[in-house]
C-alpha cells in the first residue's frame, strides 16, 4: 500500500527507530531487529533450561536440607533472580503475555494453560519464533515486544552469569556403595548441565528425578552411618 505522502514522513522501525530501507517499506520493525529478536528467542530456550536447572537445584537443596545432614549436603545458595525467572510470573508468564497479545491481534483463540514453566516456555518460544515475521510486518505494538524480549534475554544471561563465577557447587558426597563401602567422593553440580557425575566411581544422576534419588540415597547413607557409629 503506497500512500502519497510517504516520501515526506519517511517510515522508521518502531523498535530501534532507524529509517527503513525501501525494501522494508510497510514493515513496522526492520529486518535487523527481526533477525536479532529471532536469535534471542532461540538463545532463550537454552538460557531458560539453565535457569530451570539452577532453580531446581536450589529448591532441592532447600527441601532436602535436613537439619541433621546439613554438613553432608551443602546447600546450593538460592538466588532470587534465578528463582523468580524460573517461577510462574517469570520467563513463562512474560512470554505468554506477548503470545496472548499477538493471538489477540491475529484474532486467534488464546491458548489454554500449558503446564509448568518448564513445559510452557518452549511452546511460547516456538509460537513467537513462528509468528515473528508477521509481527515485524504488521503488529502495531511489535516495538515494545522486541524490547521486552531483549530485556528478558539480558535478565536471564545476567542471572546465570552470577552462577558461573563460583563455577561448580558442592552437592554432597557420592552415596554409591562399592563392595560394601560407600564411595563418598565429593559431588559437584554446575548450571551448564543437568548431569551430576561422580569423578571417582562414574555414577551419574541426569535430571530432577535423578537428583531426588541422589538426595534420598545420601540421606540413607548418612542415617546408616549415624546408626552404625
Ligand atoms: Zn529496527
Ligand atoms: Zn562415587
Amino acid at each position: 500500500m503506497h500512500q502519497p505522502d510517504e516520501k515526506y514522513a519517511w517510515p522508521t522501525c518502531t523498535a530501534c527507530g532507524r529509517d527503513l530501507w525501501e525494501a522494508e517499506a510497510g514493515r513496522l520493525a526492520c529486518r535487523p531487529c527481526e533477525t536479532r529478536t529471532g536469535e534471542r528467542l532461540g538463545e532463550l530456550a537454552t538460557l531458560f533450561r539453565q535457569i530451570n536447572t539452577s532453580a531446581a537445584l536450589m529448591r532441592g537443596a532447600r527441601r532436602g536440607g535436613a537439619p541433621t545432614s546439613g554438613s553432608r549436603t551443602p546447600p546450593i545458595p538460592p538466588r532470587l533472580e534465578v528463582l523468580s525467572l524460573a517461577a510462574h510470573g517469570g520467563v513463562a508468564t512474560r512470554l505468554r503475555d506477548i503470545e496472548d497479545a499477538w493471538r489477540g491481534a491475529l484474532g486467534w483463540t488464546i491458548a489454554p494453560w500449558r503446564g509448568s514453566p518448564g513445559q510452557a516456555v518452549p511452546e511460547h518460544l516456538r509460537f513467537l519464533t513462528n509468528n515473528l515475521p508477521w509481527a515485524c510486518d504488521a503488529y502495531d505494538s511489535v516495538g515494545q515486544d522486541v524490547e521486552e524480549i531483549r530485556r528478558l534475554h539480558a535478565e536471564c544471561k545476567q542471572a546465570l552469569s552470577h552462577d558461573r563465577k563460583p563455577g561448580r557447587v558442592n552437592v554432597g558426597h557420592c552415596p554409591v556403595e562399592i563392595g560394601g563401602d560407600v564411595c563418598g567422593a565429593q559431588l559437584t553440580a554446575s548450571t551448564a548441565t543437568s548431569r551430576i557425575r561422580c569423578q571417582a566411581c562414574g555414577a551419574q544422576w541426569d535430571d530432577m528425578w535423578g537428583w531426588r534419588e541422589l538426595r534420598k540415597a545420601q540421606e540413607t547413607v548418612s542415617v546408616g552411618e549415624r546408626t552404625a557409629a
